[in-house]
């Protein structure tokens, strides 16, 4: 399949932000002062990935291991640019207002940051006519045809491995140990992004001495999530959306 496209300077992925960031780049975002939230899932493991499932391949390397009760479990925690309105660097005339310097997310937008999501133009922000036949092609088969956006996208994909140890070192930092229930839901941090940023620093230079495993708390807004947790005898807690929970289905009590 072959994808035209070309950016049309609407400003839509520049609003309303939610922005993977690898460590590095949060910490540049936090030291001038911009929110970051952890968001943080879970999957319940039985074991290594299949060589030829690259999926779980991914999902393995994403993710570090803790345990739920008697269950283990892989941990997966993004480090989110959240900004509601527009981008603080967003310019009047719609350009950015750190070009040369802006993540990798925004470099590589529309494309899709996580392998193993099709592309689906309708479901992106950019209005159709960035989509016409005659605009320069974005993707062959799923690949990307400009040979520096395929090596930033490759580096993002990357970065959102090497980071896992710090990653978990920043959790067990903050004494953070929630998370949802993988593909319902996440669990929603909100740090001072001063306090983030002496956490990230201090998580690169600690990761070894903060590796030792935890017990971690599932958080779910169903309560036949809750349910099926606790059957597998996982800690588990029934929130909202106020208690720091961002989920993919309505409650349910
Ligand atoms: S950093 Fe630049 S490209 Fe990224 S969201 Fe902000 S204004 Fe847009
Ligand atoms: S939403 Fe798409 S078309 Fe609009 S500024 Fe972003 S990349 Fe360009």
């Amino acid at each position: 399949m072959t994808v035209h496209f070309d950016c049309t300077m609407c400003g839509k992925c520049c609003h309303d932000l939610k922005l993977p960031l690898s460590v590095d780049e949060a910490l540049v975002w936090a030291e001038k002062g911009h929110p970051i939230k952890l968001l943080v899932e879970a999957l319940p493991w039985t074991g290594p990935p299949a060589e030829n499932d690259g999926k779980a391949i991914h999902d393995y390397g994403r993710t570090f291991p803790e345990m739920c009760g008697d269950i283990p479990i892989r941990v997966a925690v993004l480090l989110v640019a959240w900004h509601q309105g527009a981008c603080p660097y967003l310019l009047p005339d719609m350009r950015c207002g750190q070009y040369a310097v802006r993540p990798r997310v925004c470099r590589i937008y529309p494309l899709m940051a996580r392998p193993f999501e099709t592309l689906e133009p309708a479901k992106r922000l950019c209005p159709p006519e960035a989509w016409s036949a005659d605009l320069p092609v974005l993707m062959i088969n799923g690949e990307a045809t400009d040979p520096q956006s395929a090596q930033t996208l490759a580096d993002h994909r990357h970065a959102m491995i090497a980071d896992v140890p710090r990653l978990r070192a920043l959790c067990s930092l903050l004494g953070w140990s929630r998370a949802g229930f993988a593909n319902e839901g996440f669990a929603v941090m909100t740090l001072d992004p001063a306090r983030l940023a002496k956490a990230l620093r201090c998580a690169g230079e600690n990761r070894a001495a903060m590796s030792g495993m935890r017990n971690w708390t599932y958080v779910t807004n169903r309560q036949s999530t809750l349910a099926m947790l606790q059957a597998a005898d996982c800690d588990a807690q029934l929130v909202s959306q106020d208690d720091g929970y961002l989920g993919s289905f309505p409650p349910e009590r």
